[in-house]
């Protein structure tokens, strides 16, 4: 009787562990088989390749690999790439609709980590709007590590502006250091250098000379002390001749797009002989005045999904269409987008690293997630190849968070990080949006935004997200998006 009752638990034991896993099967080895693979380096993809994963890190790439003792995942018609990485976001302050200094707790910061996750996108560099929360028991340490949930947390920690100037102190933007000389940006950078930020952010812009700007000597103090720590120095501007000033100071990082004038090849050659990283943020010019008609991605499920509640309500009144429209700013940033467009292709041409990033997070409109999607297609509309908008948005911005030794590309070596595709992105860009599966060190941890959620407010559309019409529905999507990168393609040809 003994003997029968301990046999029951010893075989539901044995259902339970062996019968999800073949024995023999090493839990630390994986083979993915059969992908067309963009390795994020800028080479073509690459079709019918097996990638060999042990312990998070790709160990063999070719055709035909044995996977003895792995777990096989057979991915005939997908395409694989690097995840996304994101050079200039904002987390933790943003909540609905408003960004606060109170929303910026632990929670809230690991939810908007697991949003970027679900849409590919796996480190994020954020911009100087940190607070000491982020950096108390480990929390920074581990996020950076790979061991918290979600995307990883890399941080310019607590930024710089001119006392009085831009930004204000509202938006969760208080925490912000106000360096009243040289000698305190000084001390105020070597107690970021103990927190491990690796990078540090100043505001340099007087919003069109409404408000103080950060003094030259101070932008000289902060590069200086930075590079003594062995930090990189990143600048929010938006004046080519404040470009032009910093990039002569030694500045690592130009933040945002040159929006004011078109850049000359005297900076051009500056910025080049420096080695500047160029992170445009197209998509926060994009947004900044999008609202004021109905732009074409206004009630696409992929980027109502990333969206804090209340924001789909706020953007689609009539009233707010207005006021966006109404407002200096909608010329004002229709026009600066404009400019950044031409920019960016001369910068990238003249050999210049730019990388993804775009704001995202700063404000309910610059929606997690999306923005990096949007981000890719932007390049794809100011002339890069969408196999160059990926590199951006994989190996540049990777050496952007000088990360690049371990991730931003799918090469033997590198940690397991990438996204599984219903189809390829090389030939359109938006193509990075139908995502099937996100792996984080060679572990899947999202199916996607979509994953056991309601996609419209009616659910009328759920059945399209299920299989195997999901596929199909992904398939007239990337016609769709192939139409309209054809129609961009056209339009730059008439530049
Ligand atoms: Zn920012």
């Amino acid at each position: 009787m003994l003997r029968t009752s301990l046999l029951l638990p010893l075989l539901l034991f044995a259902c339970i562990f062996l019968g999800s896993r073949p024995p023999g099967v090493d839990p630390a080895r994986l083979l993915l088989k059969d992908v067309n693979l963009i390795d994020g380096t800028g080479a073509a993809a690459k079709p019918h390749m097996d990638l060999l994963i042990e312990n998070g890190v790709i160990v063999a790439i070719g055709k035909n690999l044995s996977g003895d003792n792995a777990s096989i995942v057979t991915l005939t018609g997908k395409t694989i790439m690097p995840a996304l990485i994101s050079a200039h976001v904002h987390v933790g302050t943003l909540n609905g609709t408003t960004a606060s200094a109170e929303h910026y707790t632990k929670p809230n910061i690991l939810r908007q980590l697991k949003l970027y996750q679900d849409y590919g996108v796996l480190q994020l560099l954020v911009m100087g709007t940190d607070r000491p929360l982020l950096f108390e028991n480990g929390f920074y340490d581990s996020s950076l590590n790979g061991s918290l949930p979600g995307a990883r947390y890399h941080s310019a920690g607590f930024g710089f502006a001119a006392p009085g100037g831009t930004p204000p102190p509202v938006n969760g933007m208080d925490r912000v250091n106000r360096p009243a000389n040289a000698e305190q940006a000084r001390r105020q950078v070597d107690t970021l250098a103990g927190l491990h930020v690796k990078t540090i952010k100043m505001w340099v812009d007087n919003l069109g000379s409404t408000t103080p700007r950060l003094q030259p000597e101070v932008c000289r103090a902060l590069i200086d002390a930075a590079h003594r720590n062995g930090m990189l120095a990143a600048a929010h501007l938006f004046y080519r001749e404040d470009a032009r000033r910093l990039v002569a100071d030694r500045l690592d990082i130009i933040a945002h797009s040159i929006r004011d004038q078109e850049v000359d090849d005297a900076l051009l050659r500056d910025m080049k002989a420096r080695n500047i990283i160029y992170i445009p943020t197209l998509a926060l010019d994009k947004f900044a005045y999008s609202y004021g008609d109905t732009p074409p991605w206004l009630n696409d499920p992929f980027f109502k999904q990333s969206l804090e509640p209340g924001t789909h309500d706020m953007i689609s009144a009539p009233a707010y269409r207005q006021q966006m429209k109404t407002s200096p700013a909608y010329q004002r940033s229709k026009t600066a987008h404009q400019v950044a467009l031409k920019n960016v292709y001369r910068i990238h041409k003249a050999g210049i690293l730019v990388a993804l990033g775009t704001d995202s997070g700063a404000s309910a409109i610059r929606a997690q997630g999306f923005s990096e999607h949007l981000e890719l297609e932007l390049l794809v509309e100011a002339g890069l190849t969408p196999l160059e908008a990926i590199t951006a948005g994989t190996l540049n911005a990777a050496r952007a968070l000088r990360v690049d030794r371990q991730y931003g590309t799918l090469e033997k070596g590198k940690v397991a990080d990438l996204l599984i595709l219903y189809s390829d992105p090389s030939f359109s860009v938006a193509n990075t949006r139908n995502i099937a599966a996100v792996y984080k060190a060679g572990r899947e941890v999202s199916k996607g935004p979509f994953a056991g959620a309601d996609v419209t407010a009616s659910g009328l559309l759920q059945p399209l997200y299920t299989l195997p019409l999901r596929s199909v529905f992904f398939y007239c999507r990337s016609v769709a998006s192939y139409v309209d990168t054809t129609v961009i393609f056209r339009r730059r040809l008439h530049f």
